[in-house]
């Protein structure tokens, strides 16, 4: 059997972490199963090195960026060979060049394209433990690229599906994924199974266990998904197939204090509005969603959306600088608030049961949205907390 075992910062964060790490893998070894495992960088390596960044030039050229943030990665596996050298198993570190991880050309954001395999199954083959830097890779120019922050857990998965490997195994500091974060909710509780779907949406939402790209990588090529502890032996989060598994009708709730509200209020009625204004944020690079828009009346109609609160000023300039309209706001202090589940699209009066809670709990709901799996509430920020958990409550997902 081919196991590819992940590991994030903090489970390789010290010395007596590494050689925790070191004998969970070779205890897989052991069992006679060729092992890849795959790092990142050190505890918080990767933000002490854009902070070192930073003090030397505050606008840094990428390319040079992605040069210093791999090598975050490399300590990590050349650490850990080394201790598994010291426990007497034969180990190898590669790093992105070494395995040959190509990629899209852009710094600090690219894309796996294509694996090479060879050097890792030649070296599995002679009965090695294979340790890869996770995050990193390189393009056509023979650079070295990063795959944004979180990303070696798409490395990981990206391997997996590249080996065929028999499991893929993301090990992190928490024992799972939770029905919500078990610091705003008391009573959250570990999910034992979760489709692809559903980690994607929370993983988008910004759950924080997987990286939302390896979750898509998952589901494109099958690679089923345990999520667990490197500090224990519990059990964790298994992400696979919907088809395989009983749906939950909500099987989480997550939160986004990240956002912010932009409402443009007296815009022309006519066609082409919406057009040029999102036009002109995307040219921007500006992401946007939860987009509303009024219904028309004395010839002139509101949008509104949510952006990311760091962009939201900028929105609001460019959109003054390319429509006319009677006003603007932005409002900072909102949050999104999601339920997921995906047996939402069977189900009737989920969304209804949602806005029951929050008017239960007295807290007003400023904007909506739902995808098949998904219903998010826009709500000031400083109900999030409470917020869900009413929801929380009233959809019964805590311990019993
Ligand atoms: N070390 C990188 C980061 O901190 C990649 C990762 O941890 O997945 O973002
Ligand atoms: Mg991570």
């Amino acid at each position: 059997m081919l196991v590819v075992k992940k590991f994030g910062g903090t489970s390789v964060a010290n010395k007596e972490r590494i050689y925790n790490v070191a004998n969970r893998c070779i205890e897989e070894y052991k069992k006679g199963n060729d092992v890849v495992v795959v790092l990142s960088a050190m505890g918080k390596y990767t933000d002490e090195l854009i902070e070192k960044a930073q003090d030397i030039n505050e606008n840094p050229p990428k390319r040079e960026m992605d040069m210093l943030l791999t090598i975050g990665e490399q300590m990590s596996v050349s650490l850990m060979a080394m201790a598994m050298a010291k426990l007497g198993v034969p180990a190898v570190s590669l790093n992105g060049f070494q395995v040959a991880m190509h990629t899209t050309s852009v710094y600090g954001n690219a894309r796996l394209k294509r694996i090479d395999c060879e050097r890792i199954k030649n070296e599995l083959e002679q009965r090695k433990i294979v340790i890869v830097t996770g995050f990193q890779g390189i393009n056509k120019y023979d650079d070295y690229t990063t795959l944004g922050r979180g990303g070696s857990d798409t490395t990981a998965v990206a391997l997996a599906a590249a080996l065929h490997a028999d499991k893929c195994e993301i090990y992190t500091d928490v024992d799972g994924v939770y029905t919500a974060d078990p610091r705003k909710v008391k009573s959250a509780r570990k999910i034992n199974e979760i489709t692809y779907d559903e980690m994607l949406e929370l993983a988008t939402l910004g759950a924080g266990v997987l990286h939302n790209r390896s979750v898509e990588l998952a589901k494109k090529y099958g690679v089923e998904l345990v999520v667990r502890s490197s500090l224990n032996t519990n059990e964790g989060t298994v992400v696979k197939e919907g088809k395989k598994m009983e749906k939950m009708i909500v099987s989480g709730v997550a939160s986004d204090s990240d956002a912010a509200r932009v409402a443009v209020v007296g815009l022309k009625d006519e066609p082409g509005v919406a057009f040029k204004l999102f036009n002109a944020l995307a040219k921007n690079n500006i992401n946007v969603d939860m987009i509303l828009q009024s219904v028309g009346r004395h010839g002139t109609k509101d949008i509104s959306f949510t952006c990311s609160s760091l962009d939201a000023d900028d929105a609001a300039r460019i959109i003054n600088d390319s429509m006319e309209f009677e006003s603007i706001d932005v409002n900072k202090e909102v949050s999104k608030v999601s339920i997921v589940g995906a047996g939402m699209q069977s189900n009737a009066g989920v969304a209804a049961k949602m806005f029951e809670a929050l008017y239960d709990a007295n807290i007003n709901i400023r904007q909506i949205s739902t995808s098949e799996i998904r219903v998010t509430v826009l709500i000031d920020a400083k109900n999030t907390e409470r917020a869900m958990n009413a929801i929380h409550d009233k959809f019964d997902l805590g311990e019993n």
